[in-house]
């Protein structure tokens, strides 16, 4: 009796191994054919995106009737290294490619020029990159950084618009330097009383502060648009957007802290496809000031 207990056990057991393992194939081959479908629907979908972008750039070349300058800051440079990641790789280093590359990017366009804050490793205050576009006359300033977070996991594009109070703290300072001179960055202004020169500057900080929030928008649909993974718009007191006449916005193009981001902050073609897509907001953003 106990032997033939033991019998049916082991038959069970030994049929229900061999089920497993029969299941188990046909999990996996069901779940390779599964990865491979996903795998070709992913291709064709970017393959679509890649056509409709390039037909956007298409109809965009010629669109600009008036010169427009823009301006791109690529973060940090010099003794400055910015975010290092476990791998040694250097945001300043990063930031000044990707800004070549959109540089590039936006050289297809017709009527549109771009400087460079720096075009090697040099440090810049940043007061300076600030200046460096009002010399240029900008119309547009682009900051170039790349996030570092202490979370690994924390991955995507984010773009920065200056916030309210900030704005108000940073127009107090301003005034109060600027009231030394007769000059507000290019701009002229011939009264020399504190309060009304704070004011000035506040007036034209909030007008291009809203310009600024309307121009990462246009930025942000286009990611959303061409399938680039970012963690929506935020706001924050970056010395570098404070200047009271260009919109400004900061990108910050990836996490040095993430594997995935780290691998694609070194990938030309991803950087190439991501540079596409802003310079594509970028001429929409400037053609609507046109009109
Ligand atoms: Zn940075």
């Amino acid at each position: 009796m106990k032997i033939n207990f033991i019998l049916l056990i082991s038959v069970f057991f030994f049929s229900s191994c061999t089920y497993d393992s029969n299941e188990t194939k046909i999990n996996s081959s069901t779940f390779t054919k599964k990865s491979l479908t996903l795998n070709q629907e992913k291709k064709s979908h970017f393959k679509t995106l890649s056509r409709k972008k390039s037909e956007e750039i298409r109809s965009l070349i010629y669109s600009l009737n008036t010169k427009h300058v823009v301006f791109i800051d690529p973060g940090h440079g010099g003794k400055d290294p910015g975010a290092v990641s476990s791998k040694g790789n250097y945001e300043k280093h990063i930031t000044l490619r990707a800004s070549k590359i959109l540089q590039k990017s936006l050289s297809k366009y017709k009527n549109v020029k771009v400087y460079l804050s720096r075009y090697n490793d040099k440090y810049l205050y940043l007061r300076d990159r600030i200046m460096l576009a009002h010399k240029v006359k900008a119309d547009l300033f682009l900051s170039i950084h790349a996030d570092a977070s202490k979370n690994k996991k924390a991955k995507g594009i984010s773009i920065f618009s200056l916030s309210n109070i900030a704005s108000d703290a940073e127009a107090k300072k301003l005034a109060k330097r600027e009231n030394k001179s007769d000059f507000v960055g290019n701009m002229k202004l011939k009264n020399n009383d504190p309060l009304v020169v704070g004011n000035l500057i506040k007036i034209f900080q909030r007008e291009t502060m809203n310009q600024s929030a309307e121009f990462a928008k246009f930025v942000l649909n286009d990611l959303r648009e061409y399938s680039l993974y970012n963690r929506g718009h935020r706001f924050a007191g970056f010395a570098v957007l404070k200047s009271p006449q260009i919109p400004s916005i900061l990108i910050e193009l990836g996490f040095l802290t993430n594997k995935d981001d780290e691998k694609k902050l070194l990938d030309t073609k991803y950087l190439t496809n991501l540079c596409e897509t802003i310079s594509i907001s970028i001429v929409k953003f400037l053609k609507i000031r046109e009109n």
